[in-house]
């Protein structure tokens, strides 16, 4: 799996700032699309108030202290995994903004989309700091969580992973449900459905929602080896290879079958009043056809 990752290397040529979200999480660059430059005042006010009254109630140090886990055991992407838990408490005091501190711990616990054996540890944790930091439409802990559970590349099974901490992710997917609709913008909803979809466990959408965000997704032909991008700024979306001689096709919408996690997923953009989202997923769901080899594509099986 890692070598099958490790010779699609991107194209050569494409600008460092075309970096897709998943990407730049793999870079350690980013957990939003759009960081706020300039920290608001009155945001920052409220957070102050609010760790006053938080570290009244409830130290930020107590749930370490109730739990047992050696860290020292655990590994993380660069070693012993000993300093995780004041990373995370750093997280959590930084509040609900991305900045070094969730930085930080996304590097250590979710590097470049690989996960270890402390990142599962995280996962009830990140729970406990989600529970209790203000609610957001974004929030780096909870979509920290649902990247950690959506890696496929990382020590454990997920099916083992997702047994071993049902409670907690049963917790999160609340959270992440409650959070939706506050989302600010259809990009921010649409990382918001990504964690979503981690913590109900959705198939591939679980790892490429977040593409539809960025206007473009990477595939590759099955039969023919070619890498192909999906572009979804067009209208309707398009498949293209790095080759502008072999053209494009039109990708083909599809209407998500009943029960399914594409209806899932359709409905809440649905329910939320997010029209534009909600049609781009009819696409997302689709098919289209290989510009290299005309062999038909089925997109949600041709995520590189
Ligand atoms: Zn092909």
């Amino acid at each position: 799996m890692r070598a099958a990752r490790a010779t699609r290397a991107r194209p050569q040529g494409r600008p460092r700032s075309a970096l897709n979200h998943r990407e730049r999480s793999r870079m350690g660059l980013a957990g939003r699309p759009m960081p706020r430059a300039t920290p608001d005042l009155a945001v920052s006010r409220r957070r102050l108030a609010y760790r006053d009254v938080r570290t009244c109630r409830r130290p930020a140090w107590s749930w370490f202290d109730r739990r047992m886990t050696n860290w020292a055991d655990l590994r993380d992407a660069y070693g012993s995994a000993e300093k995780v838990p004041a990373m995370l408490v750093a997280a959590e005091e930084s509040g609900v903004e991305l900045g070094p501190a969730w930085d930080a711990a996304w590097s250590h616990l979710c590097h470049q989309g690989t996960v270890y054996s402390a990142s599962y540890e995280a996962i009830p944790l990140l729970a406990d700091i989600c529970s209790r930091l203000p609610m957001r439409g974004y929030m780096p802990g909870l979509q920290l969580a649902g990247s950690i559970l959506a890696s496929i590349y990382g020590p454990v099974s997920p099916t083992e992973v997702r047994a071993t901490f049902a409670t907690a992710i049963s917790r999160l997917r609340d959270i992440a449900e409650s959070a939706l609709p506050l989302a600010e913008g259809d990009p921010e909803f649409t990382y918001a459905l990504e964690t979503l979809a981690a913590f109900e466990d959705l198939g591939v959408w679980q790892r490429t929602l977040s593409y539809l965000a960025d206007g473009e997704a990477p595939l590759i032909c099955d039969p023919c080896g070619a890498e192909l991008l999906l572009q979804l700024d067009e209208s309707p979306p398009k498949v293209a290879t790095w080759n502008a001689g072999d053209g494009k096709r039109d990708v083909v919408g599809m209407e998500p079958t009943h029960g399914t996690a594409e209806a899932r997923l359709w409905g809440l953009a649905d329910t939320h009043g997010r029209a534009a989202v909600a049609e781009s997923l009819r696409f997302y769901f689709g098919s289209s056809t290989c510009p290299a080899c005309g062999n038909e594509l089925s997109i949600p099986e041709a995520f590189a």
